[in-house]
């Protein structure tokens, strides 16, 4: 996968390369259109390919299957742990409680919901809302790193442990990994606290706060709602 996405980034490098030798200042909006779409199609194959999935046992308790949903074209993508009683009744990701609190998080550094791309480690809701297993995450995980693959964005932010865990390969907790950025295959990822620990502890929003406009910052976004109280 590493390999993959190593290859990926290297021919668009190359393609920007040849085009900037080529005298133009920018790839041409056909292939833009023609990469964009590709991206949505990708995200259909991965779709396609998990198909009615019981690939770990987190199936028997599902409902939906919560893929992930937003712009294939985004520079931003939030990674979440796996659904929890909401997600799982819609099949569609933080629109729950903690959902609301992430997209508080995500109007507040100035998106939509629509403009980035919200996706889970694991895509059925672990029973009781516990946290998925590790043969739930190793049956599970390929689907996100295809995910981020094909959606190639410029920064992720991981929330809580198990994503940031999955994603980085540490066993470090997020409190001693938040704040600071850290490489995925060439992508910067921040993690930061999941949602729903601002549920328990609505004062500590302003960490994930700081952490957002250290990634607004290194997308080169103008951090413009920083006086919002929420
Ligand atoms: S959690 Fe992932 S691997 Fe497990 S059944 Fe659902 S889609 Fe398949």
């Amino acid at each position: 996968m590493g390999a993959e996405m190593t290859d990926r980034s290297r021919n668009m490098a190359d393609l920007l390369h040849i085009f900037d030798k080529l005298g133009f200042d920018a790839l041409p909006e056909a292939l833009i259109a023609n990469l964009e779409s590709d991206k949505e199609n990708l995200l259909k194959a991965i779709r396609n390919d998990i198909g009615n999935c019981k690939r770990c046992k987190l199936h028997t308790g599902r409902t939906n299957i919560v893929f992930g949903e937003g712009d294939p074209n985004t520079r931003l993508m939030f990674v979440g742990e796996g659904p929890g009683a909401d997600e799982d009744a819609t099949g569609r990701p933080f629109v729950g409680r903690a959902g609301k609190v992430l997209e508080s998080l995500i109007n507040k550094m100035g998106f939509r919901r629509e403009d980035v791309y919200i996706a889970n480690i694991v895509k059925c809701r672990p029973p009781g809302n516990r946290e998925p297993e590790e043969d739930e995450i190793a049956a599970c995980r390929g689907f996100i790193e295809r995910q981020i693959e094909s959606i190639a964005p410029d920064a992720i932010m991981t929330l809580g442990n198990v994503s940031t865990k999955t994603l980085l390969s540490t066993d470090k907790t997020i409190g001693q990994m938040r704040g600071d950025f850290y490489d995925y295959n060439g992508i910067k990822v921040m993690p930061t606290y999941h949602p729903s620990y601002f549920l328990r502890n609505p004062s500590k929003k302003v960490f994930t706060w700081n952490d957002a406009i250290k990634v607004l910052n290194y997308l080169g976004i103008e951090v413009i709602s920083i006086k919002r109280k929420d």
